[in-house]
């Protein structure tokens, strides 16, 4: 089950879930260039349906800015 159609949600997915959110807008230098270098996979990955993530449901540019998000294709 992917990370965000867990149900019920639980309280640190959620939090995860809000970090990512809050990131696109305000973001350190660490956090942008994690995005970044995750993003640079999740665009050659073959589970990536329009920014979204087939395994785990997730909108991808906020998965990507959560530091509490992980992906085993993910160098970090
Ligand atoms: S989060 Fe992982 S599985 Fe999903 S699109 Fe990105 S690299 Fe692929």
């Amino acid at each position: 089950m992917g990370c965000c159609t867990e149900t019920p949600i639980g309280i640190a997915k959620l939090k995860s879930i809000l970090q990512g959110w809050s990131n696109i807008i305000w973001s350190s230098e660490k956090v942008r260039r994690i995005a970044h270098e995750r993003i640079e996979i999740c665009v050659e990955c073959d589970q990536n349906n329009k920014n979204f993530c087939i395994d785990c449901g997730c909108w991808i540019p906020a998965k990507a800015r959560s530091l509490e998000e992980h992906c085993k294709k993910w160098n970090d």
